[in-house]
């Protein structure tokens, strides 16, 4: 008994030992991603649903190492707010959305109505210079205040002290708008959303994938629509991959909408290429 006990032990071992190295070491490539060039953001069109037009793109971040390949942000995102590097990551995929901008302008010369929106951690906005890096980025792209929306989580609000609250006000002092994102997954009430300054509201994907074939569902979603609105806040409805959800969406008054039934995320070339082809219709 006592030879099978230490023989267990030193499975157990091994096996932490060899996840602390895996995690060591991506940590390690993590830190070198942003200086190898190893970040790419792809964009996901956001539309509206009565009309079909885009109004918006999502950024999100991906990570491609030569060795390892593409890692989705589920796998290191949360390492990199752990860790602190969402700092410097975040620092960049900023400046490659306000670059984009500037990309997005230049192939729809005279037309500056379409937004990119960025995800941003409670880390970064927590940052004691956030608002003046982020002014400051926007000024080195001429990008107009407008063009840039900025989604935060609900937790990141409704965990925070109230300091975080002062920075969100100061960040829409900029101009830019605050999305909240994932919307229904945290543990904020309705009841709380007019004490936060909040644009849009986005209805977390879980909601929309569910309303098909859960009633309650879809009065969830009905009643943050309601609420939403009354309190002038638009709503975008993630993660739509049915033509069905979006004729329901549709009637339920949604303003926006984001999913694979539209368009997956994509490099910006291939989203650019989406948006003209909307336009020219
Ligand atoms: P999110 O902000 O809620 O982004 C939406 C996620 O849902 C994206 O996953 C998107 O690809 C996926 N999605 C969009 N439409 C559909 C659909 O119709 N069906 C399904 N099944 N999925 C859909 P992705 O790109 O893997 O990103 C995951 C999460 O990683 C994001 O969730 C966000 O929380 C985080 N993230 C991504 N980029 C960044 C970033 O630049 N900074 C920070 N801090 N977080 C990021
Ligand atoms: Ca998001
Ligand atoms: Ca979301
Ligand atoms: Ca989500």
């Amino acid at each position: 008994a006592k030879f099978t006990g230490k023989r267990c032990l030193a499975v157990f071992d091994d096996a932490m030992h060899a996840s602390v190295l895996k995690r060591l070491q991506m940590e390690a490539s993590l830190r070198s991603a942003v200086k190898h060039d190893e970040l790419r953001l792809e964009y996901q069109p956001i539309f509206d649903v009565q009309t079909s037009h885009i109004v918006g793109l999502e950024s999100l971040v991906r990570w491609q190492q030569p060795s390892t390949g593409l890692t989705q942000p589920m796998d290191f995102i949360p390492l990199a707010e752990e860790t602190g590097l969402i700092v410097p990551i975040g620092g960049w995929v900023l400046e490659e959305a306000c670059r984009a901008i500037g990309e997005l302008n230049a192939a729809r010369p005279g037309s500056q109505d379409i937004s990119i929106s960025v995800n941003v951690s409670k880390r970064q906005i927590a940052e004691p210079d956030f608002v003046e890096q982020l002014g400051a980025t926007l000024a080195r792209h001429d990008v107009h205040q407008r063009q840039l929306n900025l989604e935060i989580t609900e937790s990141l609000i409704m965990d925070s002290p109230e300091g975080i609250v002062d920075r969100l006000h100061e960040i829409r002092k900029l101009g830019v708008r605050l999305y909240m994102d994932d919307f229904g997954t945290g543990h904020s009430s309705l009841s709380c959303l007019h004490r936060f300054p909040i644009d849009v509201l986005k209805i977390d994907r879980s909601f929309v994938s569910t309303m098909e074939t859960n009633d309650d569902y879809e009065s969830i979603i009905h009643a943050i629509i309601t609420l939403a609105h009354n309190l002038n806040t638009t709503v975008i409805a993630e993660g739509i991959e049915t033509a069905q959800q979006l004729s329901r969406l549709r009637e339920l008054e949604c303003d926006l909408g984001q999913g694979y039934l539209f368009s997956q995320p994509k490099p910006l070339a291939e989203v650019l290429a989406i948006v003209r082809q909307h336009e020219q219709q």
